[in-house]
């Protein structure tokens, strides 16, 4: 990686202003529903406490309208944070202000801060110089650890950046850029990719940008019947964006041209009803009956995915096979969970996308039988698709 780390910042004595992506599921009574993201950020705040550095932490939560509301408090966060550090955490009210100021300048060596949300200033989002000033004029070094917002050039993610100096990233920050960079220009070989997910366009790019590095690509989930649609299949009242269907024409031109593998399912489960209760068949992709919909890929798709991913070396994974929140139409998201977790243990690097496959991942379990999971979905997608995440960009060079 060419972007300087944690690993190269002199810490001690030093205020170091950490952006991390504490952005978690929250349950209705305020409790933290899933703490990965911030599990995964303790080995960089401990590295600053242990060089005797002082963490000021700062992250957003949720999607306030750019004004404080408590629900998206980051409150029971510290809190929580405090419990995992066996420390208690200071907690700022505002992420900006006189009174944070004064808690800045009176934070000591063994000191742990946290800011209020970010985002309850509309300039968080805007990137908005002034208050990207604020927030630097905290620290005497930037530490990015927040690989989920890495896509976004907001104010604590780059705008800060351009008024202190050095810029580091942290170990999630590093680990996540580590993995997917491998993935993107150095994949061991067979190398084979996953795609699922509702829509089409949500995964052109992505699609677009894997299918010259991989040797097979495989496409499940919802996008599959608009190339359906395209080969002239039936898809019943399956999901299809009619809009995109010279685009998958398009692609599945270019997929014959290149000498890529590309697998699509050949047979789904199908429902009357877009409900859990539905009546369920499992057909061949070419006998879809008029009425019914395809809700998940069927067992023979799931053989045909373990053929390719028994042999490969690399595998990533994007987004869900089927309609997984639904239980009768989950299996064929959990197959393929159960066979990256497999493809782990025969020696393969397995990388999940952010988001729902990375949940299917949790709901099953499989989170540490996976050479990675990565805690952003967006990023990860736009790492993939070979973009340059601001984020990351505005870290310095080694
Ligand atoms: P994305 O955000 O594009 O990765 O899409 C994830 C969503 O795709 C999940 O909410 C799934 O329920 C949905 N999905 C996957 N397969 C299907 C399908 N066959 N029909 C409708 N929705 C699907």
């Amino acid at each position: 990686m060419n972007t300087k780390t944690i690993d190269d910042l002199e810490l001690r004595g030093k205020k170091v202003l950490a952006r991390v992506d504490f952005n978690v599921p929250m349950t209705d009574d305020v409790k933290i529903a899933d703490d990965k993201r911030i599990v995964e950020s303790l080995p960089t705040i401990r590295k600053i406490m242990d060089g005797g550095g002082i963490p000021i932490l700062m992250s957003h939560l949720g999607r306030p309208k750019g004004g404080p509301s408590p629900e998206f408090s980051l409150k029971p966060v510290a809190e929580y944070l405090g419990t995992l550090l066996s420390t208690k955490v200071k907690f700022a009210n505002d992420c900006i202000g006189t009174e944070t100021k004064s808690m800045v300048d009176a934070l000591a060596v063994g000191d742990v801060l946290m800011l209020e949300n970010l985002r309850f200033h509309a300039e968080e989002e805007k990137n908005n110089p002034e208050f990207a000033k604020q927030l630097a004029s905290y620290g005497d070094a930037y530490v990015n650890d927040a690989f989920g917002t890495a896509h976004r050039a907001h104010a604590s993610t780059e705008g800060v950046t351009k008024f202190l100096k050095p810029c580091v990233a942290g170990y999630l920050m590093k680990k996540e850029i580590e993995y997917l960079a491998q993935a993107v220009g150095n994949p061991k070989r067979p190398y084979v990719a996953i795609l699922g997910g509702a829509k089409i366009s949500g995964k052109i790019d992505v699609i677009q940008s894997l299918l010259p590095k991989v040797d097979v690509l495989v496409i499940g989930g919802g996008m599959a019947f608009t190339f359906f649609r395209a080969q002239g299949l039936e898809v019943g009242d399956s999901l299809v964006e009619s809009e995109k269907v010279s685009l998958a024409k398009q692609i599945l031109e270019e997929i014959k041209s290149s000498n890529r593998r590309v697998i699509l399912p050949i047979d789904c489960i199908i429902a009357d009803k877009f409900e859990n209760n539905a009546q369920r068949k499992t057909v061949p992709v070419n006998k879809m009956p008029a009425g019914w919909r395809g809700l998940d890929i069927g067992p023979e798709t799931v053989k045909l995915i373990k053929l390719e991913v028994k042999n490969a070396k690399t595998i990533v994974w994007n987004g869900p096979m089927g309609v997984f929140e639904m239980s009768n139409f989950a299996n064929g998201t959990l197959e393929i969970a159960k066979l990256l977790a497999e493809a782990t243990k025969a020696g393969a690097t397995t990388i999940v996308g952010g988001g729902d496959s990375a949940a299917a991942v949790a709901q099953m379990g499989f989170e540490s039988s996976i050479s990675h999971v990565s805690t952003g979905g967006g990023a990860s997608l736009e790492f993939l698709e070979g973009k340059v995440l601001p984020g990351v960009a505005a870290l310095d060079a080694k």
